[in-house]
């Protein structure tokens, strides 16, 4: 697909601008954690999927599973206003429960529906890697939901290297062992190092959005990309690439032999209904 078919199946089926993420009256302390209980047995919870672009054929590899909170008389609420609160609680060991056994569910969905195999990315808080029942859940919706844990890929950010390190490793193993992939979110930001990425067993890198965004104005940017994939193409590691927006940080990409992209240059997060129209949509193009 070249840049204007592209732009034209964008335009077609998509609407490209961001969410807008509207600030609804926020809440906090124990009004929130209260609020937070009661959402998941009141079904307000919703995953949005964000489309994971392969670089080279510019076609869709999968999706990140992005939890959205509708509160209702109150609106959407982004994951940045409540997550915090539901990992000091650890209300978010249940959210991510469900988060992974409805994101598992719905790619198990569209496999059976014809579209894939597709990889889905699944945000993993600390405290959910931190807890004892962490490998028994996921196993659990694997065998529930019927997913390929091949294709299943987790998402773990930098600040878990901090605490616990042996723990945690040892928990990536495992769950290595069964096929899931583990992915380093946020890469670049935190405090990682390449021996935590070779100690965690890392398969691939999510490049922070801050470098796609300073591209342009700053050189240094351009500088950290391709260290990164230099240094992940020696370890054999694959590397995506946040928060694309314009066409030229896309070409930036393919230059330097970037593995995927995620970006409004293709699609903000959506919900299932929404993507499974651009999957339809690409699996027409393919046929004719
Ligand atoms: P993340 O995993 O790094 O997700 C990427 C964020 O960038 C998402 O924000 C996404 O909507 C946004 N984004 C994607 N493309 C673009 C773009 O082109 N430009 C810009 N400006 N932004 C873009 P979102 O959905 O608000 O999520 C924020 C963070 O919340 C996530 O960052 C992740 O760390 C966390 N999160 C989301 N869902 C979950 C979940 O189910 N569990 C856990 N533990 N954390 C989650
Ligand atoms: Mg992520
Ligand atoms: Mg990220």
């Amino acid at each position: 697909m070249n840049e204007k078919d592209f732009e034209k199946m964008n335009q077609k089926h998509l609407k490209k601008e961001p969410e807008s993420k509207t600030k609804t009256k926020p809440l906090a302390g124990t009004d929130l954690e209260d609020c937070l209980k009661k959402a998941l047995y009141r079904k307000e919870f919703q995953i949005y999927y964000q489309p994971i672009i392969d670089v080279a054929s510019e076609r869709i590899a999968g999706m990140e599973a992005l939890l959205r909170w509708n509160r209702p008389d109150a609106g959407m609420v982004y994951p940045d206003d409540f997550i915090p609160t539901a990992e000091e609680t650890e209300l978010i060991v249940p959210i991510g429960e469900w988060v992974l056994h409805t994101a598992c569910l719905q790619a198990q969905i569209w496999r059976n529906a014809g579209y894939g195999p597709l990889k889905l990315a699944v945000n993993i808080s600390p405290v959910q890697l931190q807890h004892k029942n962490f490998i028994p859940t996921v196993e659990k919706v694997l065998k529930e939901t019927e997913f390929d844990p091949n294709c299943l890929e987790l998402e773990i950010t930098e600040s878990v290297v901090f605490r616990n390190l042996d723990f945690v490793a040892d928990t990536l193993r495992r769950l290595k062992k069964v096929g899931i992939i583990i992915s380093m979110d946020d890469f670049g930001t935190g405090y990682s190092s390449l021996e935590n990425i070779n100690r965690l067993t890392v398969d691939s890198l999510k490049i922070d959005q801050t470098f796609i965004r300073n591209l342009e104005t700053n050189p240094s940017s351009k500088e950290i990309i391709s260290a990164t994939m230099i240094m992940a193409n020696n370890l054999n590691l694959e590397v995506t690439a946040e928060g694309v927006e314009i066409h030229s940080q896309l070409n930036f990409l393919k230059q330097h032999k970037c593995h995927y992209f995620q970006g409004y240059l293709y699609s903000p997060p959506i919900p299932a209904e929404k993507f499974q129209e651009i999957l339809k949509a690409e699996k027409q193009q393919k046929t004719v």
